[in-house]
């Protein structure tokens, strides 16, 4: 267990009591002012409490980090399960592993069953554990895209951002380009490189089944500016800016009815989830709108920062 004192530049969870869409963009705004107020937020052992893990909707469970009371403890971990094995997105920290264990043993499923494991990003706070699920989990496949996938073999030494937490390296056994399609037992994810937040940063799509519908899910990888990153003339990543704007357009051009994202935050996890135990008439992870909201008010900040820091 990691003892030592590290940071994330990842907030604390303060979206979660916000409710629908309606006041979806006061608690993005919120969330957001709150995310780089406490950038750099201490990151200590006893961030790990029991979270609860649950079936979000068809074939999707969230096995992560659900923690409103330490900064930085909201990591998002998903099972997406098929009848051939399952795929699981990001380990999240090192110290995190045997509740992510717990977390899918208490859901009825079986580690030695997952078949993959994909990543949102390269930051320590969802490939830390890498490594160690590895070993626990025998033949399991990482797979990644080529970009991040250079900073998971190096541990984070590889990050264009220096100050970035270092973590055990894990080797990549597949890379997975723009586009392309990880396909398990009737499940097809496909992986669309929106980069910037990290060079290789990876959202994911797939269908689901909700109440006899075919719906689209997009896992968001990040579209954040993280605290001091350098958008105009950074020589760690010339194409920081231009990566970026693709992002965007990417993220507008794809349909999506079903909204998740790396951090519980970012998606308001912790309200939906308290919607979801009331029983509505509608999964209230079915959230368009809460997804070009959250694509929006990105985009806002990332011209906001770039025009401040003198980009044209
Ligand atoms: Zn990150």
């Amino acid at each position: 267990m990691r003892m030592t004192i590290m940071f994330t530049r990842h907030a604390r969870n303060r979206a979660g009591n916000c409710s629908r869409t309606f006041f979806a963009v006061l608690c993005l705004l919120a969330a957001s002012s709150l995310a780089s107020a406490q950038e750099e937020a201490v990151r200590r052992p006893d961030r790990v409490v029991p979270t609860k893990p649950f079936q979000i909707i068809g074939n999707v469970y969230y096995v992560g980090q659900t923690n409103n009371a330490i900064p930085g403890s909201d990591d998002a971990s998903f099972l997406i399960t098929t009848r051939d094995g399952h795929i699981l997105l990001d380990t999240s920290e090192e110290e995190m592993l045997p509740q992510l264990r717990a977390n899918i043993e208490k859901l009825g499923f079986k580690l030695a069953d997952i078949k993959y494991l994909i990543h949102s990003h390269s930051h320590s706070d969802h490939v830390a554990g890498d490594a160690d699920f590895k070993k626990m989990v025998p033949g399991l496949k990482l797979v990644a895209s080529a970009l991040d996938a250079e900073v998971i073999e190096s541990g984070g030494k590889a990050d264009f951002d220096t100050s970035r937490a270092q973590f055990k390296p894990a080797k990549v056994d597949r890379i997975i380009k723009d586009g392309e399609k990880l396909e398990l037992g009737g499940v097809s994810m496909v992986a669309r490189v929106t980069a910037g937040h990290t060079k290789g940063c990876t959202t994911w799509t797939t269908v689901v089944e909700d109440a006899g519908r075919k719906l689209n899910a997009v896992f968001v990888c990040s579209a954040r500016i993280s605290e001091g990153m350098n958008l105009v003339n950074n020589p760690r990543y010339p194409a920081i800016a231009a990566d970026f704007r693709k992002t965007f357009a990417t993220l507008k051009e794809l349909p999506v009815d079903v909204f998740f994202a790396s951090h519980a935050f970012f998606f308001n996890m912790v309200g939906k989830a308290k919607m979801l135990e009331s029983k509505p008439k509608q999964n209230p992870f079915i959230d368009p709108q809460g997804f070009k909201d959250f694509v929006t008010l990105n985009e806002k900040n990332f011209l906001t920062e770039y025009q401040k820091q003198g980009g044209k």
